[in-house]
């Protein structure tokens, strides 16, 4: 029981070594779990070797893109665009970002002061229809979006993925720290009371219908839809909603496109 759960932690201090990149941290921890034979211990070293580099290349883009400055200058200010923010993995938001004003949706579920009414709208006259849905998930910081890729990314090597592996099935679902929609307080993930499953199904639920017909009445994207995985790098999340504002969702809408596109398109 006790080697389990020193297990368990060293299995932590190494992931976390490989997502923050802190070369130290993963060889200590590759070191030490001593019961891993030789060969796999190999090819653990060369897996957080990629890894290792992976995350230098995104601790370099997220530090020095200029991307990660606009976007978080743009966000921050209240200039016309701050909603249009394009946050995914080449447009990183800076790490430290954090909305200046947040208002509570539900308890300890905040968003952007700044989408609050519009969001507040949909939810009441959803809940007017007689639906039944909650909000999630809505801000997270850098630092929550690190705990959900690891926690995720976990689960995907305790089903036996290699962490290369896995880490590459969790970037399909969950967006790597600093390239999250989450963190700029503007996105929220609805989902229905009566099916919380996050699967393709609950885009079946008669709450995400409703949010899928109406959501750009309100300013608001389903931002990762199906078949669009290719462009948005994300897989369809039909409890995703992000605000872009009543013009841009109109639009998104009626073309059928992503922000991604619309953004490449003006
Ligand atoms: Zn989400």
């Amino acid at each position: 029981m006790r080697r389990a759960k020193l297990n368990q932690r060293l299995k932590k201090l190494f992931l976390a070594g490989i997502i923050l990149g802190a070369a130290a941290g993963i060889l200590f921890a590759v070191l030490i779990a001593g019961n891993i034979s030789s060969k796999k211990e190999a090819a653990y070293k060369e897996a957080n070797a990629d890894l290792e580099k992976k995350n230098q290349e995104l601790q370099l883009q997220i530090d020095k893109n200029e991307a990660a400055h606009n976007n978080t200058e743009v966000l921050a200010g209240n200039e016309d665009g701050w909603s249009l923010t394009l946050v995914n993995e080449e447009h990183p938001l800076a790490s430290d970002y954090v909305p200046q004003e947040m208002v509570e949706v539900e308890i300890e579920r905040s968003v952007d002061v700044r989408i609050m009414e519009d969001l507040q709208q949909m939810l009441d006259d959803a809940a007017a229809e007689g639906l039944s849905m909650y909000v999630a998930s809505a801000y997270r910081s850098y630092e929550q979006q690190w705990d959900v890729f690891n926690a995720t990314m976990q689960d995907w090597i305790s089903q036996g993925y290699q962490p290369l592996d896995a880490y590459a099935e969790t970037k399909k679902s969950v967006a790597v720290p600093g390239t999250s929609e989450h963190a700029t307080g503007l996105a929220v993930d609805i989902i229905a009371s009566e099916y919380e499953a996050l699967d393709d199904q609950q885009g079946e639920t008669a709450e995400q219908q409703w949010l899928m017909e109406h959501c750009w009445d309100y300013g608001f994207i389903l931002r990762y839809p199906p078949e669009k995985a290719d462009v948005t790098g994300i897989i369809y999340e039909p409890w995703h909603y992000r605000y872009v504002g009543k013009e841009a969702a109109k639009e998104i809408h009626e073309k059928n496109i992503t922000l991604e596109e619309y953004i490449e398109g003006d």
